[in-house]
């Protein structure tokens, strides 16, 4: 498999989309519906850089699929960024609120751009200039977005901020992942490590493995990474043995001390050269000898490349799309139980999904009352894939896929959109 090809997001999101076309009996119409994002808006921004110049950010908001409801994604900020990257990661967040009941779209956002180089000011322009482009395509009722890779609440205050200027009035939820002291929700920073957790819990149960101790590899150490490390060792009762970044990786087999390790990457910038931990070059993570790994960077993390020397008994995946549809194959022949990013993942946007109701209905809700609910839903979704996934005999992907596709095909069917 040339793996240019194989490390296209939205091809390998197509193809998972075909593994489970037959089983849905989708019509083609329907099936080249959801193939094809509904509306792209692509925008050069000029920002003034602090220099006095100009410098221009080209910008991506790929809306995939409404049948559901509103759109509702993230918008990241990365060098890196493609259109076809978004438009797969758009596709993913259409996927994911359908399988977990959201009466929600897909979407997903970017800007080519390098935020580590750009000043605070900097970034609160470019990310002013955002809103001010997409203004016309984006709001409550259309497309709600939320933080993403390099975007935080600090981002999304400047961008509601922005959009309720241009309205005229206070606007909440137009964007989700806000600071609480602006509608935020309680919980929504640690959401999606937290509901990650709460499906590690229920898959350790249902394969009768023992759930205490557990050992865990955490590649990615941004927001969900660092929670997923520090929720799973003070609250899950994990041992975190090896945590990465873009600099390297650490390995401890006896355990790192996490919240010293959150202290120690605030001061030197990175995870590496913790005391009491080995330094191991950063990809060697994904090949450790783990009860459970956590992809929790970017996509294509696991390719035919390195699938087959994974020794994790679990791959969780808390980033979307790490795992190609290739890898993804050769894990399943493997017997290496995969949660895949729609199912694992999605405790960022239903607790996103919970602060659009407490924003509609002007409420306030307690850090318990949200992590209650969201365990309730994940815990929901992850029996409703795995009941379906076991009686037919296929990945928990497979599963995932077949019934989020069908919800997403039904609605645009009884919309009569083909
Ligand atoms: N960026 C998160 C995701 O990929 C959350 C999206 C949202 O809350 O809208 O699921």
């Amino acid at each position: 498999m040339n793996l240019m090809v194989e490390s296209n997001l939205f091809e390998s999101v197509k193809k998972n989309l075909c593994s489970c076309s037959a089983d849905l009996a989708l019509d083609e119409n329907i099936e080249a519906l959801l193939k094809t994002p509904r509306r792209e808006v692509s925008v050069a921004i000029p920002v003034r850089m602090d220099t006095g110049k100009i410098q221009v950010f080209q910008s991506f908001r790929v809306q995939y699929n409404d049948a559901l409801g509103p759109m509702k994604g993230g918008i990241r900020y990365h060098p890196d960024e493609t259109i076809d990257t978004i438009r797969g990661l758009a596709a993913i967040m259409t996927w994911k609120c359908a399988l977990h009941d959201l009466p929600l779209g897909g979407a997903k956002g970017g800007v080519i751009c390098n935020p580590k180089a750009l000043s605070e000011r900097e970034l609160e322009r470019l990310s002013r200039s955002y809103v001010q482009e997409m203004f016309p395509y984006i709001g409550p009722d259309r497309d709600i977005p939320a933080p993403d890779v390099y975007t935080d609440a600090r981002v999304m205050a400047w961008m509601m901020d922005e959009y309720s200027r241009i309205a005229g009035k206070t606007i909440f939820g137009s964007f989700t992942g806000k600071p609480v002291l602006l509608g935020g929700s309680e919980g929504r920073g640690e959401a999606t490590a937290l509901g990650g957790w709460y499906a590690i819990r229920e898959a350790m149960h249902r394969r009768e493995r023992d759930f205490s101790g557990i050992t865990v590899a955490v590649q990615g150490f941004g927001n969900v990474g660092a929670h997923a490390a520090l929720l799973g060792q003070e609250l899950f009762g994990a041992r975190v043995v090896a945590v990465s970044d873009s600099r390297g990786a650490i390995y401890n087999p006896d355990g790192l001390a996490v919240r010293d390790l959150v202290e120690h990457k605030k001061k030197t910038g990175s995870v590496i050269r913790f005391p009491g931990a080995t330094n191991i070059p950063g990809e060697e993570i994904l090949t450790l000898p783990v009860d459970v790994l956590i992809p929790a960077a970017l996509e294509n993390t696991i390719t035919s490349r390195n699938a087959d020397q994974v020794r994790a008994a679990v791959v969780a995946e808390f980033a979307n799309g790490p795992t190609s549809h290739e890898a993804d194959e050769i894990l399943f022949g493997s017997g290496i139980t995969v949660l895949p990013d729609i199912l694992v993942n999605a405790g960022g946007v239903i607790v996103s999904h919970f602060e659009m109701i407490q924003n509609f209905t002007m409420d306030h809700w307690d850090r318990n009352k949200v992590a209650r609910k969201l365990e309730g839903k994940m815990v929901g979704s992850f029996k409703t894939v795995s009941d379906l996934a076991e009686n037919n005999n296929v990945s928990l992907r497979k599963a995932a896929y077949t019934l989020a596709v069908g919800r997403v095909a039904g609605a645009m069917r009884l919309r009569g959109w083909a």
